[in-house]
C-alpha cells in the first residue's frame, strides 16, 4: 500500500476513519481505524508490535478493523469493526504514560472507538488507558470487567464443532468422535477438558512439551507430535496455535472431515478455504467460531454490566450462528467462508436499512 493508495484502499472497502496519533514526549506512535459503526461502536484491541514500516502498521489496522465489522456482525453482537496498532517493541517500549496517552488520544474519540487487549499488549496496559478513558471494554475482573476468556472462546469453538458434527453426521454428539487439538494453550486448554466431558477421543499436541505434559497427565487423552497433529486421522482437526494452517501443503494431507478451531487467519489464502470446500471438508470460519470470547468480554456493555449467564448464553448462540452459514453454504454452493462472510454483510445491510428507514420516519414526525 502507498500513501496515495490509502483512500482508495478505504473507498474499496467502505471505512470511514484512520486516525494517526503521535506523542513525542512519551513515544507514542499508533493507529486508529475505524471499519464500520452500523452496528455500533467500532470495538477491536490494541495490538504493539515492531512493523516493519508505517505503512505496514497502516495496512495491519485497516485489515482487523474490517476483520472486527465482521466477526461481531455474524455474532450478531451490535458492535462495529475498529482496531488500534502501536509502532512498538512491546518486551522494551511499554510504558505507563504511552498507554495513558493513548488512552487520551481514545477519549478525545468520544467512544466511537473501544478498546480492548490484543498481541502484546495484556490487562495490565488496559488498566492503564482505563485511568484515562472509559472507552476499554477488555479489563480485570476487579475493575469491573470479565477477566479471563479464554474458557469462552473454547465453549464457542465446541458449540461451532456440535454444529458441524450434526452436518457432517444428523447428530451433534460428539460421543466417540475423535478429535485433534494443535495448541494447548489459554483456548487449547480449556477445549481439551469440554471434548473429553462429551465422550471425544481427544489427540492433543503442543511445542510446549509441559503442557502436553500437564493435560496428559490431568486427562484421558493421547499425545501426537506438533508434526504430526494437522495429518492426524480423525473425525475433527481443532486448530487452536497458529493462522495459515489451512495451505496448499496441508490440505492434501488432513484425515478429517471437519476443521473447527480457534486459531485466527487459518486459512493462509482465501483459495484454501474453496479449496478445501472443494474437497468436502466442512470448516468451521475461524471468526465465527473463535467469537466465544469477545461475546463474553463485551457483554459489560449490556444494560447492568457483565452478567455472565447471559454471556454465556449468547456464546452457545455460536451454534445456531454456523448451523446458519452452513446452511447458506449448502443452499447457495459457495464455500463456507464466503458464506459467513455473507451472513455477516447481510446483518448490517438489514440494520442499515432498518435505521434509514427510522430516520426517514422521525423526519416526517
Ligand atoms: P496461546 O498463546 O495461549 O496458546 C497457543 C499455543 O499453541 C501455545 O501453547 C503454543 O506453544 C502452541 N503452539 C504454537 N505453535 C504450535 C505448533 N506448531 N504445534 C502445536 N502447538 C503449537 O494462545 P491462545 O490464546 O490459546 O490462542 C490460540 C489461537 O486462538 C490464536 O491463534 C489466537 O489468536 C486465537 N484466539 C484466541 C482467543 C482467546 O480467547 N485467547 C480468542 C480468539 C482467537
Amino acid at each position: 500500500m502507498t500513501m496515495e493508495s490509502i483512500l482508495g484502499y478505504m473507498e474499496r472497502y467502505d471505512y470511514e476513519n484512520l486516525f494517526i496519533c503521535q506523542d513525542r514526549s512519551v513515544g507514542l506512535r499508533a493507529v486508529i481505524a475505524i471499519h464500520d459503526t452500523t452496528l455500533g461502536p467500532a470495538t477491536g484491541g490494541t495490538r504493539m508490535w515492531t512493523y516493519p514500516s508505517e505503512m505496514d502498521a497502516i495496512e495491519d489496522a485497516l485489515r482487523l478493523a474490517r476483520g472486527m465489522t465482521y466477526k461481531y456482525a455474524a455474532a450478531g453482537v451490535n458492535l462495529g469493526g475498529g482496531k488500534c496498532v502501536i509502532l512498538g517493541d512491546p518486551r522494551r517500549e511499554k510504558s505507563e504514560m504511552l498507554f495513558r496517552a493513548l488512552g487520551r488520544f481514545i477519549n478525545r474519540l468520544g467512544g466511537i472507538y473501544l478498546t480492548g487487549e490484543d498481541v502484546g499488549t495484556t490487562l495490565r496496559e488496559m488498566e492503564y488507558m482505563r485511568m484515562e478513558t472509559p472507552y476499554v471494554v477488555t479489563l480485570p475482573a476487579s475493575w469491573g470487567g470479565a477477566g479471563p476468556i479464554g474458557g469462552a472462546t473454547a465453549f464457542g469453538v465446541v458449540q461451532g464443532m456440535k454444529a458441524c458434527a450434526r452436518a457432517a453426521y444428523e447428530t451433534d454428539s460428539l460421543e466417540g468422535r475423535t478429535v485433534a487439538v494443535q495448541g494447548l494453550g489459554a483456548v487449547g486448554s480449556e477445549v481439551v477438558p469440554l471434548l473429553v466431558r462429551a465422550g471425544a477421543r481427544v489427540v492433543v499436541s503442543d511445542i510446549d512439551g509441559e503442557k502436553v505434559e500437564t493435560i496428559t497427565n490431568g486427562y484421558s487423552v493421547t499425545a501426537a507430535p506438533p508434526d504430526e497433529i494437522a495429518a492426524h486421522p480423525a473425525d475433527i482437526f481443532c486448530p487452536c496455535a497458529l493462522g495459515g494452517i489451512i495451505n496448499a501443503e496441508t490440505i492434501p494431507r488432513f484425515r478429517v472431515k471437519i476443521i473447527c478451531g480457534s486459531a485466527n487467519n487459518q486459512l493462509r489464502e482465501e483459495r484454501d478455504g474453496t479449496d478445501i470446500h472443494a474437497r468436502g471438508i466442512l470448516y468451521a470460519p475461524d471468526y465465527v467460531v473463535n467469537a466465544g470470547g469477545t461475546i463474553f468480554d463485551t457483554d459489560r456493555l449490556n444494560p447492568g454490566g457483565f452478567n455472565r449467564e447471559r454471556a454465556m448464553t449468547n456464546v452457545s448462540r455460536i451454534l445456531e450462528t454456523m448451523a446458519s452459514l452452513i446452511r447458506i453454504s449448502r443452499e447457495e454452493g459457495i464455500p463456507t467462508y464466503r458464506a459467513a462472510d455473507l451472513l455477516a454483510e447481510r446483518r448490517i445491510d438489514a440494520v442499515r436499512k432498518a435505521k434509514a428507514l427510522a430516520a426517514r420516519g422521525e423526519a416526517r414526525l
